[in-house]
């Protein structure tokens, strides 16, 4: 198989390596990734593929190449260029914990809880992911990651809380369905204080489940599930 990868073509102006060497430069510690490439076989159509090359890659395009991430510092820019000097359309991840945590909300209730963190004065650092979802950045807390415990049945349409030794996919990275995760407001945003952003998750997940009638958060939310969820930390979504 003859692997041909076109995301640049289509992207020119998309530099992932510039996004990188300005995290590097903010002093963040970046995760190299795998990205989305095509693979053509003779006589056959394009596939869509993870450039891990596993056709059974559980989380295609979103995991950090092996050896590139836990425990290494990736904070030295000249050895992070090189990497991808080596293949330009790797995605980037960000290590979460310490600077700032993430949470992760999918997209019709991340609207609403960006709406009502709005009018309480805790804005912050939003990313939309190439898969849609939103990534709200919030102070540290030391927090391990995993799903935001709430209402019974929240299960894997709930909350995902990025926290301390977790990674996160950054702009622009790129999702196997085409999408590129852009930035709504900038990371140089003053970080929202993670509680209490949590706390207005909480309160508006409670109301959406009354005003529903309902006893979980799955059932109101109405949107794809997160992957990678059984490898928590795996994944930047
Ligand atoms: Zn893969």
């Amino acid at each position: 198989m003859e692997r041909v990868s076109r995301l640049r073509q289509w992207l020119g102006s998309e530099d992932l390596a510039q996004a990188v060497a300005s995290y590097c430069e903010q002093g963040l510690q970046v995760v190299p990734c795998h990205h989305p490439t095509i693979t053509v076989g003779p006589g056959s159509c394009c596939a869509w593929v993870c450039s891990c090359g596993s056709p059974a890659c559980p989380t295609p395009g979103e995991h950090p190449v092996p050896g590139h991430w836990a425990g290494e510092p990736m904070d030295e820019p000249a050895g992070i260029a090189a990497l991808w000097r080596q293949d330009p359309e790797r995605n980037v991840g960000l290590l979460t914990g310490g600077t700032f945590e993430v949470l992760d909300v999918p997209a019709a209730f991340g609207k609403a809880a960006l709406e009502r963190c709005a009018r309480r004065g805790l804005s912050g650092p939003v990313v939309r992911t190439g898969s849609g979802r939103l990534h709200l950045y919030v102070t540290a807390t030391g927090m391990p990651n995993g799903f935001v415990p709430n209402q019974p049945g929240s299960g894997r349409n709930g909350v995902f809380w990025h926290g301390e030794g977790g990674w996160v996919l950054a702009p622009p990275s790129r999702h196997m369905n085409g999408g590129i995760s852009r930035w709504l407001e900038p990371l140089s945003s003053p970080l929202p204080a993670a509680h209490l952003v949590l706390r207005e998750l909480l309160d508006l997940q409670a109301e959406l489940c009354d005003r529903a009638g309902v006893p979980g958060v799955a059932d109101v939310l109405g949107t794809a599930g997160v992957p990678g969820a059984a490898a928590p930390g795996r994944t930047g979504r």
